[in-house]
């Protein structure tokens, strides 16, 4: 450490710094000397200069020294957010450790552990924003209180994106707009709740300027146009405001404030007005210099007079002095009625109650030690791990605030979200940067029928912020989504589950509905040509009579079954042809005797040998036949389970396979216990899908990945590309499940590849 120092010295000792940041960091120190409680000059000028240099290389996207940032940044925290010094001295140093070769170690050193700390939490906060692993607001707030031991972490981050949103013109549109919708969503709510009233109004103003940049111009213009006319009408209200409260000898300050343009948009919305339309577009403030209990007794006189002079809306009156907001917000509300019958609305309270209005929790603290907070007389109070007491227990208050909202404002805690224009809407943006809006819980699914039915259709996979999702992913704010699609995918009825838009399930159904549609009429179809060939008259009762006899609860359910491939038409025109059901009927019986006859008979030589199951392995094992279903190829290893057909032999299923709850549900009497031999030598056919980037290489290093492994050959290959993506068919022989599984993980492993996927038929 005391080597680093003393290089950190050699450099700074030559360190020019440009005279106009000198001034800079005057304006600085002169703002940290009127807001703060107590000010390390020579602190701050150090931590410019090691700031200075650490960035000496770096631009902004702007071109201008990369040290405005963190200088500009420290402002904020020295302006706006009048904490102390050391969140100035991190703001100066936050962007160093992430982007610069200056380490925490050396930033402990010269500037001590709590800076140290600060700036170690705001670097991790950036890096989990920028991997975007976040689901909604609330989880934020928790997951930024839990990284950050020290609350003026999260002050240093409100001031950073506070900065980056007002230097938000020289990036690219699609990352302003990505920037915008996160700061709105995120940051904006979060400085609600840490109460700083001023930074949340900024941020929401300035991701609306870039978000609905149509919307906002015009409420601006709008604004700026009917200025003189507004403050007109502002000093003719106050005026007799003033006056009577002179005469009652109130301390005190009245204005007119324009509300923000946020605000007014949200209105407009809500109320689906024009900006003509909106009559509050400012509010009044009365703010009274009395203390304590006085000041509190105050604003109600004040109201009192207030509603002599102007009749007051009743519904309006919201008293937050009695009851404060969970952040610690403290007012009188009330709207009365001005000149041309306008509705005003006015707020009346104390100076202290104002400052915990603007700068929340900072200023929150600030009260707290004048009225003998754990920090007495306001000197910051070291307690043995070395903190300042009263940052510990201010994240205490903030925690304590946030975890648990009391009782009377659960309903407002729950409405600020709701009332969140954005809240029931989330921002995406395609790969070339288009932004996109879904509503809250879209899947990449729901994105890509948005983008087109097709690729709706054809989605296989999707990349969220070039990472691989599943399609069920719920995507949030900000991310950026690629769907990747092929020509053999359709779309899969489980995607209702989880789907979230009209076009979605709208599409989704209907692909269903018509691939139903078509096997029915392709099942009528092979089922009468089958007929015909077999000489069997085409008649519809009697086909309605053998099916349902046969269980199929419609005819409609048998013509979709042989149309979709589950059920042998051949099996049904034998059934028919074996005339009257009755004995076709004993027929199965008989035949079903006969089975159950040989089972019994295997289940008592299995027994010898201490088995109960059948054992399989493959090979025809006893004198019955033992065969493999089709439909889902069984392979050693795979949950199993045998099916006495009506002809006697033990058809082998998967208990995944599809058509498995039918035959479980409708013939429980023919299902057999199954299990696997331990002999090895015997190969299995197992089908794989695998799809992935299509790169150089790729077929080579899934030969290779199957031929490095002991008894698997291929049986076939096929590969498929397109747009990029590669598409793979591999037919290979095993020998067991494990071994399956072992080469499906193998795959998996190999670079560019998204997914292998073992499938049937
Ligand atoms: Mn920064």
């Amino acid at each position: 450490m005391i080597q680093a120092s003393a290089y950190l010295n050699s450099q700074l000792r030559d360190l020019s710094v440009h005279s106009e940041y000198e001034r800079r960091l005057r304006v600085l120190i002169e703002h940290c000397r009127r807001n703060l409680p107590s000010v390390d000059e020579e602190r701050i000028r150090r931590a410019f200069q090691v700031a200075y240099w650490a960035h000496r290389d770096d631009r902004r996207a702007s071109g201008e020294l990369y040290i405005s940032h963190p200088l500009e940044v420290a402002l904020i925290a020295a302006r706006d957010i009048r904490f102390d010094d050391t969140t100035v001295i991190a703001a100066l140093l936050h962007d160093t450790v992430e982007d610069t070769d200056l380490s925490l170690g050396l930033i402990e050193s010269e500037f001590g552990a709590e800076v140290a700390n600060i700036t170690d939490g705001v670097t991790k906060i950036d890096q989990v924003f920028s991997t975007r692993a976040l689901g909604r607001a609330e989880n934020v707030r928790k997951l930024m209180l839990s990284m950050a031991s020290d609350i003026r972490v999260i002050l240093v981050k409100f001031a950073d994106r506070l900065h980056n949103m007002r230097t938000l013109d020289s990036l690219p549109h699609e990352k302003q707009l990505k920037i915008a919708a996160d700061t709105l969503d995120l940051f904006a709510p979060l400085a609600h709740r840490f109460g700083l009233h001023e930074v949340k109004s900024e941020l929401e103003d300035l991701s609306l300027k870039y978000l609905e940049s149509d919307a906002y111009k015009a409420i601006a213009d709008g604004l700026k146009a009917k200025r003189r006319q507004r403050e007109r009408f502002v000093e003719g209200f106050i005026n007799p405001i003033r006056r009577e409260l002179d005469e009652a000898g109130f301390e005190f300050e009245i204005y007119g404030r324009p509300k923000s343009i946020y605000s007014i948009f949200r209105k407009m919305r809500k109320q689906e007005k024009e900006l003509d339309e909106i009559y509050d577009l400012f509010a009044i403030r009365v703010i009274l210099h009395s203390e304590g209990k006085k000041g509190r007794e105050d604003c109600w006189r004040v109201y009192s007079i207030l509603t002599d002079l102007y009749q007051p809306l009743p519904e309006r009156f919201r008293d937050f002095i009695s009851v404060a907001k969970s952040n610690g917000y403290q007012s009188l509300h009330t709207t009365v009625i001005g000149s041309e019958g306008k509705p005003v609305e006015i707020q009346i309270r104390t100076a202290e109650m104002h400052e915990i209005a603007e700068r929340g929790v900072a200023a929150h603290w600030k009260y707290k030690d004048e009225m003998g907070g754990p920090s007495g007389d306001g000197a910051p109070v070291v307690d043995t791990s070395g903190r300042d007491a009263r940052v510990d227990a201010m994240y205490e208050w903030v925690r304590d605030l946030l975890e648990n909202p009391r009782a009377n404002d659960a309903d407002e805690f729950v409405k600020e979200f709701q009332l969140n224009l954005y809240d029931e809407e989330i921002y995406v943006f395609t790969p070339r940067g288009d932004l996109m809006t879904l509503p809250r819980g879209a899947t990449p699914v729901d994105f890509a029928f948005q983008i087109h039915t097709q690729v709706g259709f054809n989605c296989i996979g999707a990349k969220v912020n070039n990472k691989m999702v599943p399609l069920s992913y719920v995507l949030t704010s900000g991310d950026q989504v690629e769907v990747l699609t092929s020509k053999k995918q359709s779309p899969n009825p489980d995607w209702m589950k989880f789907v979230v838009t009209h076009k979605a399930r709208s599409r989704i159904r209907h692909w269903i509905n018509e691939k139903r549609r078509n096997a029915v009429d392709a099942g009528r179809e092979t089922l009468e040509r089958k007929m015909r060939r077999a000489k069997v008259e085409i008649d519809e009762q009697l086909i309605n009579r053998a099916s349902s006899r046969l269980k199929f609860p419609t005819s409609q359910q048998l013509f979709y079954e042989i149309g979709a491939g589950l059920y042998d038409a051949d099996e049904f025109v034998r059934f028919i042809k074996r005339g009257a059901e009755k004995e076709a009927e004993e027929e199965a019986a008989s035949a079903d005797s006969t089975a159950r006859l040989e089972i019994e008979q295997f289940a008592a030589d299995a027994q010898e040998i201490g088995k109960t199951a059948l054992i399989i392995d493959g090979e025809k094992h006893t004198d019955m036949a033992v065969k493999y279903a089709p439909c889902c190829n069984p392979i050693p290893g795979d949950d199993v389970f045998g099916y006495i057909s009506k002809t006697g032999s033990i058809k082998i299923h998967r208990v995944t396979c599809k058509n498995a709850p039918n035959l479980l549900l409708d013939h429980a009497e023919r299902i057999i216990p199954v299990e696997w031999s331990r002999q090895k030598d015997v190969h299995f056919v197992a089908a794989l899908r695998i799809v992935g980037e299509d790169r150089v290489g790729i077929v080579s290093d899934i030969t290779t990945v199957i031929s490095k492994s002991l008894k698997t050959n291929i049986r076939s290959i096929t590969v498929e590309s397109e747009d990029g993506l590669f598409e793979g068919t591999l037919v290979i022989f095993v020998s067991d499940l494990k071994q399956l599984r072992r080469i499906i993980q193998r795959l998996a492993r190999l670079d560019g590849i998204y997914g292998v996927y073992r499938f049937e038929e």
